[in-house]
């Protein structure tokens, strides 16, 4: 087959769909790779370094898609990659599709196979191609929240490890799930005192197995929110009610009650956020102040990290490029039914219930 990587063109998206171990796994299968001139480079991978396996290199995104059976890529394509898709051509991303319903028409227009990473999904519920993006998420966060809590950019002045003779600062995770996991366990590694709410016993169980001691677990309740927002000096946003809007968990009464500069990050800012107070931000400008408390709510946070992520990202989707390269997309999402639940759009045709659903479309 032959498999197309274009640059990714959506403002501030450096990350790539593919990386030379990639391009060096599809030519060891028989596969041809185009790899758009520079589509590596934000990842900090080179043309040489796709080169040398076995890519060729491309100057521009029309090429790579002219000439593949298959595009791979990161996120969903925009206006003017509309027309470049061909009929038939399979297109492996994140598409969001209930988020656009322009991009819905467009993708049915083109006639394309929309594998959709988002909706991969495997028998147990969980969403491998959307892990990975969690977890960089969850580690993130407290690497952000650290930096804002320094006086200069309007924090408590806080260091989270504390020193000797001093104690640590105290980080509130709201969600054990994959970013809450992450979190708790990257600001246990600085030495934080960190309390984890969540309303699931089953993964407060989990954490209590696996964390030290110096993070404890708690129902998540009303009451013991507004009991830890008092004396917390980090409080990270990360429960998700799936397919719903996340709970507004802090309403913005709560935030009288906070230490000034207690710094708050919306992880679950993409689903509304459960911060009353949470408005999304970009990573130009990450931060803004409501009652004295520094709000954090960058709706994209991998992308400020693009080696990490993509490497993240292309270690779990390599495998299902290989499987549709190697069987073809009818075939494999036959034989794989993970695989087979990211098919949204075959031809034409809207073949995911839950988006036909949000526009009517069934
Ligand atoms: P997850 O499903 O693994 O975990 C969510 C957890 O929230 C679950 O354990 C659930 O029981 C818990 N929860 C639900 N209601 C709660 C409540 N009232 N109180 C406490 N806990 C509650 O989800 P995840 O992968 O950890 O993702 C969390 C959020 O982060 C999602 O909204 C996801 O889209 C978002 N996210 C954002 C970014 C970003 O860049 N901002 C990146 C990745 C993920």
């Amino acid at each position: 087959m032959k498999i197309g990587v274009p640059k990714e063109i959506k403002n501030n998206e450096s990350r790539v769909g593919m990386t030379p171990a990639g391009v060096f796994e599809l030519i060891k299968n028989n596969h041809t790779v185009y790899v758009q001139q520079d589509a590596g480079f934000g990842s900090g991978f080179f043309d040489t370094d796709y080169a040398v396996v076995g890519a060729i290199i491309v100057p521009t995104v029309a090429e790579v898609y002219a000439q593949a059976d298959m595009i791979v890529k990161v996120k969903e394509p925009i206006a003017e990659e509309y027309p470049l898709i061909k009929k038939g051509q399979i297109v492996f991303t994140y598409f969001h599709f209930a988020s656009s319903e322009e991009l819905t028409i467009a993708m049915l227009e083109s006639k394309a196979i929309c594998i959709a990473y988002e909706t991969v999904e495997e028998t147990d519920g969980s969403l491998p191609l959307l892990t990975p993006m969690s977890e960089v998420a969850g580690r993130m966060a407290i690497q952000q929240g650290a930096k804002y809590l320094e006086k200069p950019i309007k924090g408590r002045g806080v260091l989270l490890g504390g020193v000797p003779g001093v104690p640590p600062g105290k980080v509130l995770v709201l969600g054990a799930g994959i970013v809450g996991i992450q979190a708790a366990k990257m600001a246990a590694g600085l030495g934080a005192h960190v309390t984890i709410l969540d309303i699931n016993m089953k993964r407060l169980r989990y954490v209590n197995d696996v964390m030290p001691s110096h993070v404890v677990t708690e129902f998540s309740s009303e009451y013991n929110i507004r009991r830890h927002i008092k004396n917390h000096d980090l409080i990270i946003g990360a429960v998700l009610i799936p397919g719903g809007k996340a709970p507004k968990l802090i309403t913005r009464d709560m935030l009288k009650e906070m230490h000034p500069g207690t710094v708050m990050v919306d992880v679950a800012v993409d689903q509304g956020g459960c911060f009353e107070t949470t408005v999304a931000t970009t990573h130009e400008n990450p931060t803004y102040i409501i009652d004295d408390v520094v709000h954090y709510c960058v709706a994209n946070m991998p992308g400020a990290v693009p080696y990490t992520s993509t490497l993240a990202l292309t270690n779990v989707t390599l495998p299902y490029v290989l499987k549709i390269a190697n069987l073809g997309w009818k075939v494999a999402t036959e034989r794989y039914p993970d695989l087979g639940k990211g098919l949204n759009i075959v031809q034409g045709e809207i073949v995911y219930k839950e988006l036909a659903e949000t526009f009517n479309f069934s």
